[in-house]
């Protein structure tokens, strides 16, 4: 499994505009091939030879790469269109879908794991100065828990960007998966928004995790203080409130998934089990999440933290089926919706209605393929 670890630079004003031109000729190269991609030029055949950067040989060959697999998306978002346009105009619907051309803005650099080094605090990779490649040998602060990953994993690309204002250094790394064979409990894990997860372990354990309405009064803050920033035009600000959420939303989740999976261990759990997120275009409501589309991503990106945690620890992770799981009596199967908080049925069983699902998810045994469940970098 690849994870990635950050680090920040520290840089002398020398480096930083040594780096800085080399990030900024970077995405003009790939922005350049990419143009001329998208205007005919067969880029299939592209070698470093053919192209003309002011770039270390290995950024530039990083460069054809990057460049490929954007055109490859930028066509794939073509062929998407055109459908969905067929689609519009046999509805007799008068609006047209266009792919956006993709073209890289902010600066940024990827770097591969033959080209750069992490040697003690600092990362040599190389640069142009006066026309030629040299290497550069940069500081920085990393952990000891990211010294140990640093000296012990198979690297693999670099990715150098700056964010809020300080340049860092994203490094991807190969990260073990322990095997653990032996029959354990199962836990099921049900996501919600009054809620943010309950689990349920085969041993009969039960917990709640999170706070759903402080998360709510939380979004709330950042959405009023958004609207006041983009009524005054502060467009920097307005930039900074979206970033400062999302890093509070993936601080809450990391926590979350977490708390989860420690539970998980802690119960001797070997399997936990989630619901399968639908597809957000599709249209198919199986499930009482599928009513608010706008939150899957946050259910994918939790889902996504409690597949990686579990797999560092040797927990198999497992997408089941999620229809009925918040309306099917565990006892005689009768399908029903909850009235309240307390879910009734007329066999005489009741439960929680949040803690229902989780005891759904972990006896259900539907189970289907985790393409929807991706890792990104
Ligand atoms: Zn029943």
């Amino acid at each position: 499994m690849q994870l990635s670890e950050t680090v920040k630079l520290y840089m002398s004003k020398t480096e930083y505009a040594l780096v800085k031109v080399t990030m900024d000729s970077y995405i003009s190269m790939v922005n350049s091939i990419v143009s001329d991609a998208v205007n005919g030029t067969s880029i299939a055949k592209l070698t470093t030879k053919n192209v003309n950067a002011d770039l270390p040989s290995a950024l530039t060959n990083q460069c054809i790469r990057d460049a490929k697999s954007i055109v490859k998306k930028y066509n794939k978002a073509c062929r998407d269109a055109d459908r969905k346009n067929t689609k519009l105009a046999k509805q007799g619907k008068n609006i047209k879908v266009i792919a956006t051309r993709p073209v890289l803005k902010k600066p940024c650099c990827y770097i591969n794991n033959q080209s750069f080094k992490v040697n003690g605090n600092h990362i040599e990779f190389p640069v142009m100065i006066n026309g030629k490649s040299k290497r550069l040998s940069i500081c920085t602060k990393m952990t000891d828990r990211q010294k140990s990953i640093f000296s012990t994993s198979k690297l693999g690309t670099m990715r150098i960007v700056v964010k809020n204002n300080s340049v860092i250094a994203q490094i991807v790394y190969d990260a073990d998966e322990p095997v653990c064979p032996d029959d354990g409990n199962v836990m099921g894990v049900d996501l919600g928004i009054k809620c943010p997860a309950v689990s349920k372990c085969s041993d009969g354990s039960v917990k709640f995790y999170g706070n759903g309405r402080r998360n709510k009064a939380m979004r709330r803050h950042f959405a009023a203080k958004r609207k006041t920033l983009q009524k005054a035009k502060h467009q920097d600000a307005v930039e900074h409130i979206n970033n400062k959420e999302q890093r509070t939303m993936k601080d809450i989740d990391h926590k979350l998934s977490h708390d989860i999976v420690a539970t998980a261990i802690v119960h001797n759990a070997k399997t936990i089990k989630l619901e399968q997120l639908q597809n957000i275009r599709s249209t198919t409501r199986t499930s009482r999440k599928n009513n608010h589309s706008l939150h899957n991503w946050s259910f994918y990106r939790l889902a996504q933290y409690i597949t990686y945690k579990a797999k560092l620890a040797g927990i198999e992770v497992l997408y089941v089926n999620p229809a009925y799981t918040s309306q099917r009596c565990p006892v005689c199967g009768d399908v029903h919706h909850a009235n309240d908080r307390n879910y009734v049925c007329k066999c005489g069983y009741h439960i929680h209605r949040d803690v229902l699902g989780a005891i759904n998810i972990c006896n259900s045994t539907e189970y289907v393929g985790d393409s929807n469940i991706r890792r990104t970098a």
